[in-house]
């Protein structure tokens, strides 16, 4: 997947942003970058799952998750990568998300981000996490 870094500015695709709208980045990872890791609250982490549930910009394929085939000893992540909340599981990698914060910020992440926060300890930036907790 494409890698951008936390809180850059967004411009994956040509963009749908509205007047004074600025979109940042969260959770486009890649192996060439290191990332933080970190507990993310489980109620944060289901408003993260909720969102993910309610894609934007689809697209047909699926980007994959290569961290499983990082680790040592490698243990592939499944091809699309999941994520699960309770009973529920979701296919992520074929969507993004848009978060709305504050002072006109509305943050796009990948849905991928959900696997990354669940199966590899990727702690996105507080802010993102915050507006989660408050608005999410
Ligand atoms: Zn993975």
């Amino acid at each position: 997947m494409t890698y951008f870094a936390d809180l850059s500015p967004y411009g994956y695709r040509v963009v749908e942003t509205r007047f004074n709208e600025r979109l940042l980045n969260v959770g486009w990872l890649d192996a060439s970058a290191p990332f933080s890791k970190g507990p993310v609250e489980h109620d944060v982490f289901e408003r993260l799952f909720r969102r993910c549930e309610k894609p934007v910009n689809r697209c047909r394929g699926f980007h994959h998750c290569l961290y499983g085939s990082l680790e040592s000893p490698p243990s592939p992540c499944s091809i699309p990568a999941p994520s699960t909340l309770g009973p529920w599981t979701l296919v992520v990698g074929n969507g993004e998300i848009r978060v709305p914060g504050q002072n006109g910020i509305v943050y796009a992440a990948p849905t991928l981000i959900c696997h990354y926060v669940q199966r590899h300890g990727y702690c996105p930036p507080a802010e993102f996490l915050e507006v989660l907790r408050n608005y999410g």
